[in-house]
């Protein structure tokens, strides 16, 4: 019988990000028992490293901004692919969700006037970005904490217990969740990192808040917690997973040193004038705007800086086109060999204010750069190249509840999908944390209350997590056919950088499933040394797993969409077709082996857009996306 923990709450919120942390606020205030379990220290998410800011239309330096403006502006990004409920209800909610932070403590920049200060961003038309110098995430999880807090005192003044109502169990990781006999959630499977002791969760709501998947990837801006385990125990717990093919590769991460390749220098520094330049020091971004921008973006010099000075009356530089277009381009800068000393290209803050304003305005890049590659971004020119940063593919989830089709099983932030369509925008994640996490954490508890009775775990499915868990501490009888884990990461990150990257080919993504499919093979033979006591290469070979089925659901559909979009680039299928723009695809279990199952990908129609949000857009605008068919019912083609 294997000696397991137990613990039993209304709602377990896996994950302590963004999401995470507002799920646990509403269902708290709903009156129900949460615990909080993250595999990292509390307060050490990955939201903390958010640098640029939170997107909310709130009009503050620029009166003209409104949800509709939003909405467009994050549909573009997204290249129509978006769940436009989800944009919505963002848009919408995203302005209140920044001044509740503030109820609750929060301190963002101000403008002169002592507003809440916006600041400019790719790909939105207003500077709209609410911040906190160049370390927003790091007040959001401050704030959020703070709050956790005060309500835990609400409690103690109230039953004599501060956990008796919010609990956090920090470096603990849950490798699978539990259903029961309906195939309704009924608990959470981990182990405390620092013992290696088992824990189970019994919970008849499970929300999933895990973050990304960058870990997955030989280049990342993302922390070595982003394994992709939320989508992958979803996934083996029967939710779909869609749009996984669009991988966020950021413009500017770091290209220099190389053991601090891929660290990422915010959006940011653009956003406050910033310009990128090649090796021979021309600002190449004038000859990357792409026809479905042409109009919307400046043409000379100029006009870019004139529009730094005032919105209104110069267009918007293409240094801050969306985050998809910019890396492209600076790929094909380093192609064509005009690329900096280390491979990448340079980001010159230095010669366009004065170096008080740039310490003021963006002290953790000054820092980062002085501490990591001895470059004074003051005086001297950053070199930056494309980093894996964010998945826009995830949890299929109801935009309004935040529920799976999965009884129980919820999701919210990046481990969810559908709200960024094909590329998000720099700033729509923060936004997107406040306004889903509450929302799942709303409807957790509205699923919680409903229930007549509570879901049982079987002995038996304990049993089994903690026999997989166990694995790796079983080697094969053969020494040699022992497989590390730290090895077989790095053969997977390789295979996913060299052939599932930012540029993609048929012949590649084939070659891909192939090398992942002997990793699979290879997988059941990864062998740990040691105890169970904290042993990283226990964890690794645990998390192993779950970035092995992610990759799958990103090569397969990545070689099943056959176009260029966002962020999926093909260089055997350029063009952006209007067909696909109505299909998602959606990855499904498909049985199989229950340490890494296989997965199925169907291709499946979007839900057409509410005609009142089309008609936000020009007619001229959409026939660049939609098919005519589509566009029989706009107000514009009826005209
Ligand atoms: P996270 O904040 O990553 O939290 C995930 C949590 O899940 C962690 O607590 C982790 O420990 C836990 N976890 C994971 N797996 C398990 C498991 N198996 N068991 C238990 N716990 C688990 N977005 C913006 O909008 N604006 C920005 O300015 C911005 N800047 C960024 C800068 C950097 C360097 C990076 C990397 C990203 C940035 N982003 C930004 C993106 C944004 O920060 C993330 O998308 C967002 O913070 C994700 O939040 P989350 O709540 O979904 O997950």
């Amino acid at each position: 019988m294997v000696e397991v923990e137990r613990h039993t709450y209304d709602v377990v919120v896996i994950g302590a990000g963004g999401a995470g942390l507002r799920a646990v606020i509403e269902a708290r205030q709903r009156g129900l028992s949460v615990a909080v379990v993250c595999k990292s220290l509390f307060g050490k998410a990955h939201t903390v490293m958010a640098e640029g800011g939170c997107a909310a239309a709130m009009g503050n330096v620029a009166s003209k901004d409104s949800w509709q403006v939003h909405f467009g502006d994050t549909m573009r990004g997204g290249k129509f692919l978006n769940n436009w409920r989800m944009v919505e209800l963002h848009a919408k909610e995203a302005p209140d969700r920044v001044w509740e932070l503030e109820s609750y403590g929060a301190l963002f920049d101000r403008t002169p006037d002592g507003r809440i200060n916006q600041r400019n961003f790719g790909g939105h038309t207003y500077p709209r970005l609410a911040h906190v110098g160049d370390r927003t995430g790091l007040e959001i999880i401050r704030t959020m904490q703070q709050k956790i807090v005060s309500l835990q005192q609400e409690d103690h003044a109230q039953t004599g217990d501060y956990e008796s109502r919010i609990k956090v169990f920090a470096e603990c990781t849950i490798t699978e969740l539990l259903k029961d006999s309906s195939g309704a959630i009924a608990g959470a499977f981990g182990y405390w990192r620092e013992s290696g002791r088992f824990v189970l969760f019994e919970s008849p709501a499970v929300v999933m808040a895990t973050g990304g998947i960058g870990k997955s990837y030989k280049v990342t801006s993302n922390s070595w917690e982003y394994t992709g385990d939320g989508h992958a125990l979803a996934l083996r717990a029967g939710a779909n997973l869609i749009n996984m093919e669009f991988i966020q590769f950021h413009p500017t991460g770091m290209v220099w040193p190389p053991s601090v390749k891929g660290i990422l220098v915010t959006e940011g520094v653009r956003g406050d004038g910033g310009v990128l330049k090649n090796a021979e020091g021309k600002r190449f971004m004038f000859d990357y705007i792409p026809a479905v921008f042409k109009g919307q973006y400046a043409e000379t010099e100029d006009e870019a800086d004139q529009w730094l000075e005032d919105n209104d009356s110069a267009r918007r530089t293409p240094d801050l086109l969306p985050r998809d277009e910019v890396a492209r381009a600076i790929n094909s800068e380093v192609k064509a060999g005009r690329d900096s000393p280390h491979g990448g290209v340079f980001l010159d803050i230095a010669s366009r204010m004065p170096a008080e304003e740039i310490q003021r305005r963006l002290p953790s890049m000054h820092h980062q750069f002085k501490e990591l590659a001895d470059v004074d971004i003051t005086k001297e020119m950053m070199e930056v190249g494309p980093t894996c940063h964010y998945v826009m593919g995830g949890i299929e989830v109801d935009p309004d509840t935040g529920s799976s089709c999965v009884p129980g099983l919820f999701a919210a932030g990046e481990c969810s999908g559908g709200m960024h369509g094909s590329n998000r925008l720099g700033g729509n994640s923060l936004s997107d944390l406040l306004v889903f996490g509450r929302r799942a954490g709303l409807g957790a508890s509205d699923y919680v209350q409903s229930l007549a009775q509570r879901p049982q775990v079987s002995p038996d499915d304990i049993a089994a997590a903690a026999r997989i868990a166990l694995a790796p501490f079983d080697p094969p009888d053969d020494p040699a056919a022992q497989e590390n884990p730290y090895s077989l990461h790095m053969e997977l990150q390789q295979s996913m950088h060299d052939l599932v990257g930012i540029i993609r080919h048929a012949d590649e993504m084939e070659r891909a499933l192939v090398r992942l499919d002997e990793i699979r093979g290879r997988i059941h033979r990864v062998t740990v040394e040691g105890h169970r006591q904290f042993n990283p290469g226990w964890h690794l070979a645990l998390d192993l797993r779950n970035m092995l089925l992610v990759c799958e659901c990103v090569a397969r559909s990545a070689l099943m969409r056959t176009e260029s979009r966002g962020g999926h680039t093909r260089d055997d299928h350029p063009d952006m077709v209007s067909a696909w723009r109505g299909t998602l695809l959606v990855c499904h279990l498909a049985g199989g082996d229950p340490v890494v199952p296989d997965v199925t990908v169907d291709a499946e129609p979007q839900q057409p857009m509410r005609p009142d949000l089309l008609a936000l857009f020009e007619i001229e605008e959409l026939q660049k996306y939609y098919t005519d068919d589509e566009l029989a019912e706009h107000p514009g083609r009826k005209a």
